[in-house]
């Protein structure tokens, strides 16, 4: 038993393959909605934070096709759109899960700023691609007219808008809540926080904090979660089974009980792909370096057996 922070991927909201149609989604959150509930149901106190990068993916590719008629917003601004939509979507599902699972509880979304650094060097430096393909000519248009940052992706053969994604440093919202949840809200509610990795502001002076242009990695924030609400397990939900080594090589193995140390020596070999499954692995380290007792990366199916120790990648200190 315990307080359990679960981080859902984009995969847990939407499959490969799926349109992202609105059907599509709630089919898919009503099965991972499932697993959540019979946590619940075994004692586990939840807590639910997501990701957000096929909505705000759409969100920005709408704005785009939108913009000879209506202002174009923000990329904070879309953060928290998908933090609404997909919130709602979780509050749905989740609260009907609860109920067929006999331990009813309160699904309360919190709208959620992450502070980052104005002098982090991802502002310098922005790596992470969101939205469409373009080809060279639009490339050059919208780096001269946006001030974009565009990136080459050879593989697709297309050029990537490319945005920083600075480091996490704290949840605003989390404070209050953490107080709540000692007064023991954690036996009737079930909260969803930082979708998307929360939406990315700056400090400007003491209450006064600026939405910035940016995106934020969720796994990154969900240890800052994990951490600030005390919580005694992480669980990264994503579409494998468990973080392997040798990933898709001839001599691939997937881990299961697996100690910080020995993890953290396979991702200084690079075992773990940049922006996948490698800031999974930092996020249960970080957490477990801060006071957190075990860390697992898993898929939705596999949720149950591996808070029993029986599959997925567990992950405990030292
Ligand atoms: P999410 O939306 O859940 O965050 P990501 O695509 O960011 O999903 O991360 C999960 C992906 O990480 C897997 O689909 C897999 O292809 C990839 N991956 C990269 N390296 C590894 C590894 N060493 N072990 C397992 N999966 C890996
Ligand atoms: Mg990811």
């Amino acid at each position: 038993m315990g307080r359990v922070v679960v981080a859902l991927g984009g995969n847990a909201l939407q499959r490969a393959g799926d349109h992202g149609t609105w059907p599509e989604q709630v089919a898919q959150m009503r099965a991972t909605a499932t697993a959540l509930a019979a946590l619940v149901a075994e004692g586990h106190e939840l807590i639910v934070t997501h990701g957000n990068g096929p909505q705000v993916g759409t969100l920005l590719r709408q704005n785009e096709l939108a913009e000879h008629e209506l202002p174009r917003r923000p990329m904070d601004v879309l953060g928290a759109e998908t933090q609404g939509q997909i919130g709602y979507l979780v509050e749905q599902e989740l609260t009907a899960a609860l109920v067929r699972a006999r331990v009813p509880r309160t699904v309360l979304s919190i709208v959620s700023r992450t502070v980052v650094s104005a002098r982090d060097r991802a502002f310098a430096h922005p790596s992470k691609p969101v939205g469409r393909y373009y080809t060279e000519a639009e490339a050059r248009a919208l780096r001269k007219r946006e001030g974009w940052q565009m990136v080459y992706d050879g593989a697709r053969g297309g050029w990537r808008r490319v945005v920083p994604s600075p480091t996490p440093r704290r949840w605003i919202e989390g404070d209050g809540l953490q107080k709540l949840l000692a007064r023991d809200w954690g036996a009737h509610v079930v909260p969803v926080v930082t979708g998307g990795g929360g939406v990315p502001v700056v400090e400007r002076g003491r209450g006064v904090f600026e939405g910035v242009e940016a995106v934020i990695d969720k796994d990154r924030t969900a240890a800052i979660v994990a951490t600030t609400l005390q919580a005694d397990t992480l669980v990264i939900l994503t579409d494998v089974p468990a973080a392997a080594i040798g990933f898709r090589k001839p001599w691939e193995r997937w881990l299961g009980e697996v100690s910080a140390s020995e993890m953290q020596v396979y991702l200084e070999r690079k075992e773990f792909a940049d922006g996948s499954m490698g800031p999974k692995v930092e996020a249960a380290l970080s957490f477990l370096r801060s006071g957190g007792r075990r860390a697992i990366i898993t898929d939705p199916p596999s949720l149950g057996r591996a808070m029993r120790n029986e599959t997925g990648t567990r992950i405990s200190p030292g």
